[in-house]
């Protein structure tokens, strides 16, 4: 934990895998705000807060925001402009 209170993204690898079903911490995503690419597992994640706040690298946009919720997880994808998620459905040959 750095001293302004931040993990890294890779704190939210589990999350990750629960919403994509794959690892995801090492995949590209694209910051709305200022428009930097870098990895998830990159992000600033403050754990402070009610849910997790995941914010820019950069410019510290809000990118995302996973509060728990009674049934789960609610999950707020606010200045991620793309993430990448390679296909790994098994080519028909
Ligand atoms: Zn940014």
């Amino acid at each position: 934990m750095t001293s302004d209170g931040h993990v890294d993204g890779n704190a939210l690898g589990a999350l990750f895998r629960d919403i994509f079903g794959q690892e995801m911490t090492d995949r590209r995503g694209c910051c709305d705000a200022c428009g930097t690419v870098t990895r998830l597992g990159a992000a600033m994640v403050f754990r402070d807060a009610p849910g997790d706040v995941v914010r820019c690298v950069n410019c510290q946009s809000v990118i995302l925001v996973a509060v728990p919720v009674p049934m789960g997880v609610r999950v707020n994808f606010l200045a991620l402009r793309w993430i990448e998620i390679p296909d790994n459905t098994p080519s028909a040959t």
